[in-house]
Parts: structure tokens; sequence; C-alpha cells
């Protein structure tokens, strides 16, 4: 459920009603019912707003099925439990027992259990634990209250604290939850990677890799360092490999042995490798055989 509107009506200070005291130590929070039918959330902040210095007692939040109304600040004081420790110690909610069936009152409740929750969470609770910090009025003094909920309608007082757990885990999860590790991906084949180096090596550079260099390739390939896009574009244009070839068209035919582990096609490739005389610069070339399928197939049967 999402978050239900708080609204703010404050009792004036230094009336009866709002003596001002600071809470003594925090028991969290204390519920209530209002017991008063016909009357929603607002009405209740305006009566103890309207009334402040009609009667000392008074409560912090009010709520309804659609919103909730606090008229005292969170560490403050207010004469609702019939104990002075209650007093001292707990937030007071009063549900707006308007009606006390059907979709409102359910509501109601939930939105209570919500409010709950938003309170232990301002006051650094993680778990809504009866008698520890979630209280009916009923614990202190013993009146019949919150009266429709120690009767069990809409819910029994255990399923409304389970509910404020629920809100309260969720309303903490989002800061705290650990972001999850990403999947560790599978080394590639050891075998094939080296294959690919040394037939990079091979028709790129003429020569079997010196053992340091082939090394160097292996595990930056091994460790994901580089991929193989990466790798073979750098042998394959590097200058060594560039000064291997007396045209540029043994060169190009060189770069399907090295890439892709085979000869061009004499139709089409060949052919295509002529315009390295006239209009394609090598790196063109070499983008376009890495940027095939062909050779992302021969990257995938690797691992990448
Ligand atoms: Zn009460």
């Amino acid at each position: 459920m999402a978050e239900v509107k708080i609204n703010e009506l404050f009792v004036p200070k230094g009336t009866k009603r709002r003596g001002g005291k600071k809470l003594k130590k925090d028991n969290g929070v204390c519920v209530h019912e209002a017991g008063t039918p016909n009357a929603p959330a607002v009405n209740h902040a305006k009566n103890q707003y309207n009334n402040c210095n009609a009667a000392v007692n008074g409560w912090h939040f009010t709520v309804d099925d659609v919103e909730v109304w606090q008229s005292f600040p969170l560490d403050e004081v207010a004469e609702h439990s019939g104990k002075r420790e209650g007093n001292d110690t707990t937030v007071a909610i009063e549900i707006a027992d308007k009606v006390t069936t059907g979709e409102y009152w359910q509501k109601a409740v939930d939105n209570a259990a919500w409010l709950a929750a938003w309170i232990l969470k301002q006051k650094g609770h993680t778990k809504a634990v009866h008698k520890q910090n979630i209280w009916q009025h009923n614990d202190w003094s013993g009146k019949d209250c919150p009266k429709q909920i120690r009767k069990g309608n809409p819910v029994s007082w255990a399923a409304f604290v389970a509910n404020v757990n629920e809100y309260l885990a969720a309303m903490i999860a989002p800061a705290s939850a650990p972001t999850p590790a990403p999947a560790p991906q599978p080394q590639p084949d050891k075998v094939l990677v080296e294959g690919f180096v040394t037939r990079l090596y091979a028709a790129s550079l003429d020569r079997a890799p010196d053992p340091d260099g082939f090394n160097a390739w292996v595990n930056a390939l091994l460790n994901r360092a580089l991929d193989p896009w990466q790798a073979a574009r750098d042998i394959v244009l590097s200058d060594e490999s560039i000064g291997q070839r007396e045209t540029t068209e043994e060169w190009g035919k060189e770069l399907y042995r090295a890439l892709l582990g085979r000869e061009p096609d004499v139709d089409g490739e060949q052919g295509w490798l002529v315009r390295l005389y006239t209009d394609m610069s090598r790196i063109a070339v070499v983008d376009g055989i890495l940027g095939s399928t062909e050779f992302s197939g021969v990257a995938a049967a690797m691992g990448f």
C-alpha cells in the first residue's frame, strides 16, 4: 500500500491540552479507538485544536480510511492512556471509528497499522513487539480500548501487530537491502582461448608467440580484462602485423585465418579484399570482420 497522507493541525502550544512536556522515554505507540461514531479523522483534529483549553486529554494522531491528522509533535507528551507512564512514553494513535463495519473500518484499521509502522520507523524501531513498543490503551489503564480490535473486528490484535511489522519491514527494506552481486560469469574456455591467441600470432605475425606475450594475452582474456574483439584488434592491427605483408591483399587473407580460422571464400570475400587497394582502410576491414556474426560465434564458442 502506498503512503497515507499525514496532515498537520497542531494543538496550540501552552494550552491546557498541550503542556509541551517532552516524552521521558520512547516506548513506541499506543493504539486507541476514538469511540465517536460519525466523525472522520479531521473532525477529531479540529476538535482538539478548537477546544485546546477545554480539556487536558489529547492524542498525537487520528487516522481514518483515507488520511492521518497529526495534533502533537512526535516527542511531546499527550494525555491519552490514563496512566502517567503511558502518557510520558508513548505516541497515541486514535482510529476514527466513524463506522466500525465494512470497507471503511477495514481501511481505517489498515491505515492505523501503516501509521504505527511509520511512527516506529521515525523513532528507529525495526520490529513492533506488543508491550515493548506497541501498546493497547488497555495495557495501561484497563479500559476496553481499542475496543473493536480487541474483539477481532476487523482483525485480531495479533494480526494488527503483524500488519504493522509488514509495513515496517517494507519501509526499512529499500534503504538497507544490499545490492545483489552480479552473478559471476563462468571463465572462458582456456583451451579455445589459447588456440585463438596462437592463431592470431601465427596468421597475422607469422610466428609462434613468445611465452610472456602469450601468457599475458591468454590471462587477460581468461580474466575478462580484455574481450576477443579488443585482443584481435590489438594483435592484427599491431605494427608488427601490418609490417609482415608485402601486399595488402595477402594481409587481408591473413585476417580471415587469424580471426575466423579459415580462408576467405573465393567469390565474395577475396574480391572484397581487393578493395583494400582502393577505398577501404585496413582498420575498416578488420572492424568489418570483427563486427560479423561469424566472429561473434567464434567469441561465443570461447565463452564470451
Ligand atoms: Zn483509548
